[in-house]
């Protein structure tokens, strides 16, 4: 998902298009795809699979389903409970912890008091034996998490099929999921098993009830989804269409495939065009993009297809190649956007940003794009746990979103190339951010564990991209995305953590890391580097009552007269660092004369302060720290510092000003 700030939709003569009554749609022709490809070997270990069967009221926007999940204990402890999250139950109240934890918005969007939703379990079986009366909710008054006892444990390697009989009320969509007018977003809408997690023997469910802040968490496996929908809907869903047939009534069924996923989703429209498609081209095959969109968004559809194609063609070199045929993004309507744009799902994304400010080279509808197609590899393919550490999946998704839109658009124009205004991501980005030292919570706090949305998105985004970013610099790019690669590689299909994801760094850029790592992301800390003074005197030999010499014995002075100034400068600049984090530092000095001297700060282990003193035949009249902007974790505003008049520096407010301006102006063009 992408916060706030980026999925400004602006309803400019955008919203209330009359789009005449629905027609019937043509009847969709299956694929001969396999749902995985490169011969349809399983990637990952499927222990979760799901058969559903679902029939969408769209009048009511309600929908009856069954569901048969076939689970596999692949640990070596006993189970003896099941626990599964009914995610629908986030809106049926007011009581629920999703509700309590957003007052009922999300990212600007409002929940309406009309539009409740719901699922309700109403049939749950093991080998026929009807289970529903022994189901309980752990957590009232929330009912987004339900558990089942068993009457026999699951074994280490048994696997049981469970039954699900199910209905359920779409809410009017404000988070993700759900309907607004005719358009129906739907996911996080079936019972859903939680994943074990922990040392092989002791391993314990992890299955939270759903929070604002926290996305999901699930294992990967395959899907088998028939849905039963109006003939005038056009139908979008993760994975592949296998079948379709028509049925009386102006019904139709629809059966998708997915493989090697962990969720899936679905969209259901009566406006949508037929998609907008084309190709990424990778060295395995190719794979088709479908872009749905209503017609008066038709010229984004074109900017989404267009981002979604170099994206996974970007993603799939740099990382792993995009093992699924198919990429469907939906573009929602423009007064749905801020609902339920912007989200990931395997092989289907929402997006958002279509404004009428986001002109061509404006790319904030690409970078949405970009960001929940990349999703498809850090958390789709990478799939770590949402709720305990979103920063693995969002934040290291925007640092390789931000490289992957600089590769695509230019390296100073990834993000802005307007007007003659250019911008590169990492450098709006940073300039966007908040102080990292300002933010009251670790990046590596679970994600219901933070304050407000706020200190979430910050943390979890802009200063882990920013923390990921400066590493990068400070490592040496190259050998950075090779360990990135390998991070990727090494733990697709599985559940990476943060410990995982220091480890392979670690072994791969060859060193310990552990003096970035543990403050940067498990303590509020920040930098706080700044320059504390710096100023020049005139160089002379030493004057005054000199011992051991015969100056002394005669007790002459020696002036100014005798030992006149050499005609040069003795400067000192003092560079403390108040923070936590220490990264080794470069410095450049500039002089009156265009001359310029750079000095190094290794700065970890050596103490809060370093003292340089330079003496040079012209004056020092400007320090920049960090000049080749390496560091983005703090603030860049304090690290330029001009030297006054004669030269004594102090602070003062116009020149910090203006040099505000110069580092802005450096950092983002035009
Ligand atoms: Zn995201």
């Amino acid at each position: 998902m992408l916060r706030r700030l980026l999925v400004v939709a602006i309803c400019v003569a955008g919203c209330g298009h009359d789009h005449g009554p629905p027609t019937v749609k043509a009847k969709p022709t299956p694929t001969d795809n396999p749902a995985i490809r490169g011969g349809g070997a399983p990637r990952s270990a499927r222990i979760a699979n799901y058969k559903i069967d679902a029939r969408l009221d769209a009048a009511q926007h309600s929908i009856a389903g069954t569901e048969v999940l076939t689970w596999t204990n692949t640990g070596q402890s006993a189970v003896d409970t099941l626990p599964f999250h009914l995610y629908l139950n986030a809106f049926k109240n007011e009581s629920s912890v999703f509700w309590r934890s957003s007052s009922g918005s999300m990212r600007g969007a409002h929940a309406s008091d009309s539009g409740w939703g719901w699922i309700q379990v109403e049939s749950v079986q093991i080998g026929g034996v009807e289970l529903v009366g022994k189901l309980r909710y752990p957590g009232l008054p929330d009912e987004t998490v339900v558990e089942l006892p068993l009457p026999q444990p699951v074994q280490p390697g048994q696997t049981i099929d469970v039954s699900f009989k199910f209905s359920e009320q779409l809410p009017e969509v404000w988070a993700r999921t759900g309907y607004k007018g005719e358009f129906h977003m739907v996911g996080q809408w079936f019972p859903k098993i939680g994943v074990r997690v922990g040392t092989p023997g002791a391993e314990r469910w992890e299955c939270q009830p759903l929070h604002a802040f926290t996305e999901f968490f699930a294992d990967f496996g395959t899907y088998d989804v028939t849905l039963t929908v109006p003939n005038t809907l056009t139908v979008a869903a993760t994975g592949v269409l296998v079948a379709s047939a028509d049925l009386p009534g102006g019904t139709r069924t629809l059966t998708y495939r997915a493989e090697d996923v962990h969720d899936f989703a679905w969209m259901a429209d009566p406006y949508m065009k037929a998609p907008l498609s084309g190709f990424a081209k990778l060295e395995d095959g190719n794979v088709e993009v479908r872009v749905y969109y209503r017609p008066e968004q038709e010229a984004f559809a074109k900017r989404h297809r267009d981002a979604a194609i170099a994206a996974i063609e970007k993603f799939s070199a740099a990382y792993l190649p995009y093992p699924w045929p198919i990429m469907t993004i939906i573009d929602p309507p423009l007064d749905a956007a801020e609902g339920a744009g912007a989200m990931e799902y395997p092989t289907l994304v929402t997006t958002a940003g279509d404004s009428v400010f986001a002109r061509p080279g404006l790319r904030l509808p690409e970078m949405v794009t970009i960001h929940e197609v990349g999703h498809n590899w850090f958390q789709g393919m990478l799939a770590s746990n949402e709720a305990e550490e979103a920063w693995l999946d969002e934040g290291v998704n925007e640092w390789a979103d931000a490289h992957a839109m600089d590769d695509i658009y230019g390296a100073r124009t990834g993000a802005i190339d307007w007007m003659g205004w250019q911008a590169e991501v990492f450098a709006l980005r940073r300039v966007a951010a908040e102080d990292p030292g300002s933010i009251p919570t670790p990046i590596a706090t679970a994600a219901y564990a933070f304050p407000d949305l706020d200190a979430y998105s910050e943390a979890t985004y802009s200063k882990t991209m920013n923390a990921l970013h400066t590493l990068e610099q400070t490592v040496g790019s190259v050998k950075f995305q090779a360990a990135m690669k390998a991070y990727a590689r090494a733990w697709a299909w599985k559940h990476p953590t943060g410990r995982d994801f220091y480890a392979t760094l670690e072994k791969e850029l060859g060193q310990d890391l552990s003096w970035f790592f543990e403050p940067v992301f498990h303590e509020v800390a920040g930098l706080g580097l700044r320059i504390r003074s710096a100023s020049c005197l005139p160089a002379h030999l030493p004057r005054g009552v000199l011992a051991g010499s015969a100056d002394t014995s005669t007790k002459t002075i020696v002036t100014e007269t005798s030992r006149p100034d050499l005609g040069a400068w003795v400067c000192s600049v003092l560079v403390e660092n108040t923070g936590r984090i220490h990264i080794p530092l470069d410095i450049e000095l500039r002089f009156a004369d265009g001359a310029s001297e750079r000095v190094h700060w290794e700065d970890r282990g050596n103490g809060n302060w370093q003292r340089f003193a330079i003496e040079r035949s012209s004056k020092l009249v400007e320090v920049i720290l960090d000049p080749d902007n390496k560091i983005a974790l703090d603030s860049p505003f304090t690290h330029r510092y001009r030297l006054e008049g004669d030269g004594a520096a102090s602070l003062r407010a116009a020149a910090r000003i203006s040099t505000w301006a110069q580092t802005l102006m450096q950092l983002v063009g035009p």
